[in-house]
């Protein structure tokens, strides 16, 4: 038999692809193969769970047996591969050696660990996927209050969505405003202002350095000297793309596995796309970029070598208490920012010498503005 066309990871990445590619293809062999339970899911809606009173079967969209069906193909769930063999054009999970024709790598990121004194490190939950989502649940079910490591797009959004559904919630981050990396100050202090609106109480600046259990609940000691009282803590430090197995196999890596634009990796007849990939310099940890590598990827699969390009890629931050749209600064572009607007309602731009547009940040009344701003934005990989 002829070996399969094999995809590792059935997030949207691999589960996009293999749609995408059975459009081209209905006969190849096609494998999937994921460390988890299979369930098709849309990953930006963990944080958006509570709001809608959704637990991890509410949204779960397909089983992973009906996306077999569907896909025509084999999925194997929990199921963790453990090596690749390039030279042999085969990978390992444990002493099972899996032959492919083609090998797709859409493993993912992994969250970023948080490491502090004290005993109450199980009181820690990670959501990356619906099993930590489910886990967090259960955990979090007859509970009252939170406490959100992190101030990123994830933290943010978890503590707009944790107070719609009921929670008391704290946020601490080492940083001096929310989003630091995304958003200009003035719309981060636009999100803050919303979200302390709502209750939400950030502490921004401190670390977390030591998490106790105590007679009711959990303590967090920060680095200046005050004490939350919380009952679970989330954890949304931060996302690192899984790059080990690869790095292992000799595939070049870098903050991804780097690809070229037909994503594929500096090993013949092997592929990445999704979190896990560098995708010519770029990586980008987000839905749409994945969308556009899944449609070119599966032509070059399917034997159309096509190369993948990004128009401008806005990002909806789902704080549906400050509506907010952000296209960030591309890498290596440099500009000056104008601010318009004021309370909740900001318009930031950033603009180069030439008055083009290089990104902007939008929150409230000012949203509306991102349909004639992202005509000007320049595409990210042309
Ligand atoms: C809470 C949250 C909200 C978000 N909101 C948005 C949003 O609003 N808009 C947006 O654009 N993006 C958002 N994102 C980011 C977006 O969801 C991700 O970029 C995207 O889902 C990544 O998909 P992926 O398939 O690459 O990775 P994943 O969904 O992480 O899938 C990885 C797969 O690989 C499997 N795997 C890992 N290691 C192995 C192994 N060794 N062997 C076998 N299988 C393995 C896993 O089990 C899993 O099936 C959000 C992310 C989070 C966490």
């Amino acid at each position: 038999m002829n070996a399969p066309v094999v995809i590792v990871g059935t997030g949207l990445a691999g589960y996009n692809l293999a749609r995408e590619f059975r459009k081209l293809d209905s006969e190849t062999p096609l494998l999937l193969i994921t460390a988890d339970d299979g369930r098709s899911y849309s990953k930006p809606m963990l944080s958006t769970g509570f709001g809608k009173n959704k637990d991890a079967d509410g949204l779960s969209m397909a089983s992973p047996g009906a996306m077999a069906e569907q896909l025509n193909a084999q999925v194997r769930t929990h199921t963790r591969i453990s090596g690749i063999d390039p030279g042999h054009k085969q990978l390992w999970i444990g002493d099972e050696a899996v032959p492919y024709r083609d090998l797709i790598l859409a493993w993912g990121a992994q969250t970023v660990q948080v490491t502090v004194e004290g005993d109450a490190q199980d009181a820690i939950y990670p959501i990356n996927d619906l099993e930590d989502y489910a886990r967090f649940r259960t955990a979090a079910a007859g509970k009252r209050r939170v406490l959100i490591l992190g101030a990123g797009l994830i933290g943010c959004e978890f503590a707009n969505d944790l107070i719609a559904g009921g929670y008391d919630v704290d946020l601490v981050a080492p940083c001096e405003q929310v989003m630091p990396t995304l958003l200009h100050p003035a719309a981060a202090a636009a999100v803050q202002t919303a979200l302390e609106g709502i209750g939400a109480r950030l502490h921004l600046g401190p670390v977390l350095t030591r998490l106790q259990h105590s007679a009711d609940g959990v303590e967090a000691h920060l680095s200046d000297g005050s004490v939350i009282r919380c009952d679970v803590v989330v954890s949304a430090i931060g996302l690192r793309p899984r790059t080990d197995l690869a790095a292992a196999a000799g595939i070049r890596v870098n903050r991804g596995i780097e690809v070229d634009r037909l994503l594929k990796t500096s090993h013949a007849n092997i592929f990445a796309l999704g979190d896990c990939a560098q995708v010519e310099g770029l990586s980008l940890l987000y839905v749409m970029p994945l969308m556009s590598c899944a449609r070119a990827l599966a032509k070059t699969l399917a034997g159309n070598p096509t190369a993948v390009s990004y128009g401008a890629m806005p990002i909806t931050v789902k704080t549906p208490v400050c509506p907010l749209v952000v296209s960030p600064v591309p890498p290596g572009y440099e500009g000056v920012w104008s601010v318009e607007g004021s309370g909740p309602d900001i318009k930031a731009v950033c603009r180069d010498a030439d008055g083009k547009l290089l990104g902007y940040a939008l929150t409230g009344e000012a949203v509306r503005e991102k349909l004639a701003l992202n005509k000007e934005l320049p595409a990210l990989l042309a």
